[in-house]
């Protein structure tokens, strides 16, 4: 039954777009090379098509032309078992950050990343996604957010920050220019950011606020692969900025909660905004162009940049970033492949709230190990989605590498010129 249900889900998700990706693989092994737990642990399983197999049984039995056919004729692949999709959980879930470094080397144009997002749904349907993801989804609907931030906690951040930097921060201030909405990672984990953005905002005259209902980011429904979680945490976002009638909604550092926004968004919606979107680093460096974001000094450790993959592969943010760090930093050296072809970081996608999946997850770290490793001497990496940044901490320990993680806006408030405020 939970097989059948499935096998409906990912019928009801293979649109056009993704019947053509499914029928056009020409098993060239391309997508393999780029895939960093298959380049580190040279298992065939880990291969991205391999990992889309009962989705392309269950489109090439039911779906495909001719199927019904085949079918008839008894030469129709075989139904996709309930065994099966819970042998396939680890690899659609702990095997895949949807990178989509795959999809940016196939010759083909197959977009395997969102073809696993994709598959992601039929697996909620059965019921074989990974414990870790449903509860981090479950908290997100009853407590706002996947790590169980409320808003008394966030209220918490926020105070520590104002006493430091002296700057009050006003919420749900109606008719701002700019929504800040946050990670759970970053309130819990890099509540700095927040004592950061307040100040550079301050010297840059911008009018903003952070909504006491709908302030996390992080679309956790996206990575589980539930339209339905997807589109109400979505919506609380969206409420949010409709009510207090901003103009923009400023994504945070975290990758996917800036996709989720921006490009699922206002399908999941079925409508469009009624405001913006735009990342943080965007939003900066406009500020920096326009002489707005006034800087003293630089940062002279040898460091370099992780390019977050949902920023760099589906927004195209290579050049605010570097723009940015070469405002505030002196030795900024790039990593090979840096930019569209950078390494994932091995924890997005949700792989990073999903316990099972630790041991792999600091496997594929060797790939990220190795390009900082080829650069040698680099004191410092600098990120921009705090998701990264916690998962690169996390390994930079495994491995014992002496090296700092650091999150952009906040480097960048370090040499603000407060005088120039
Ligand atoms: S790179 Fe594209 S065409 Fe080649 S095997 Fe992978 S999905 Fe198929
Ligand atoms: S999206 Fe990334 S992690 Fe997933 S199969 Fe492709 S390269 Fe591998």
């Amino acid at each position: 039954m939970t097989a059948e249900k499935a096998v409906d889900a990912f019928l009801g998700q293979i649109d056009a777009a993704v019947a053509s990706y499914l029928e056009s693989c020409v098993h060239c092994g391309e997508c393999a090379e780029a895939c960093h737990f298959y380049e580190v642990t040279r298992d065939p399983k880990y291969t991205p098509t391999h990992k889309l197999k009962p989705m392309v049984r269950a489109y090439k039995r039911h779906k495909a032309p001719f199927s019904g056919l085949r079918r008839a004729l008894g030469i129709a692949p075989s139904e996709v078992t309930l065994e099966e999709l819970q042998e396939w959980s680890p690899l659609v879930y702990d095997a895949c950050t949807m990178c989509a470094r795959c999809t940016l080397v196939c010759p083909m144009g197959i977009d395997i990343a969102t073809s696993i997002r994709k598959m992601r749904e039929g697996m909620v349907a059965a019921g074989v996604a990974p414990q870790g993801l449903v509860e981090a989804s479950e908290r997100a609907l009853e407590k706002g957010s996947p790590l169980g931030v409320t808003l008394k906690a966030l209220k918490k951040q926020i105070a520590d920050q104002e006493a430091e930097t002296g700057i009050p921060v006003e919420l749900d201030k109606k008719g701002a220019d700019y929504m800040v909405i946050l990670s759970a990672m970053e309130v819990l984990g890099f509540p700095e950011v927040i004592g950061a953005l307040s100040r550079i905002f301050k010297q840059a005259g911008v009018s903003w606020t952070i909504p006491s209902a709908g302030f996390e980011g992080t679309n956790v429904g996206v990575q589980l692969g539930s339209r339905d979680i997807a589109r109400e945490l979505l919506a609380r976002v969206v409420n949010a900025a409709e009510t207090l009638e901003v103009k923009y909604v400023i994504s945070p550092e975290c990758g996917h909660a800036y996709s989720a926004l921006k490009w699922e968004g206002p399908n999941l919606m079925g409508r469009p905004y009624k405001f913006e979107v735009v990342h943080i680093l965007e939003l900066l460096e406009q500020l920096r162009a326009e002489g707005r974001l006034r800087t003293k000094g630089k940062d002279g450790r040898r460091l370099t940049y992780h390019d977050p993959c949902q920023l760099v592969r589906r927004g195209g943010l290579a050049a605010q970033p570097r723009s940015l760090l070469h405002q505030v930093a002196d030795g900024f050296v790039e990593m090979d492949n840096a930019g569209l072809g950078n390494y994932c970081c091995g924890g997005g996608g949700g792989v990073s709230s999903n316990e099972r999946a630790e041991e792999l997850r600091f496997k594929a770290f060797a790939k990220k190990k190795e390009q900082v490793d080829k650069l040698g001497g680099v004191e410092a990496m600098v990120t921009s989605c705090a998701n990264c940044r916690n998962v690169l901490e996390e390994a930079v320990d495994e491995y014992h590498m002496d090296l700092e993680i650091l999150g952009l806006t906040e480097l960048l408030a370090e040499y603000l010129d407060d005088e120039a405020a």
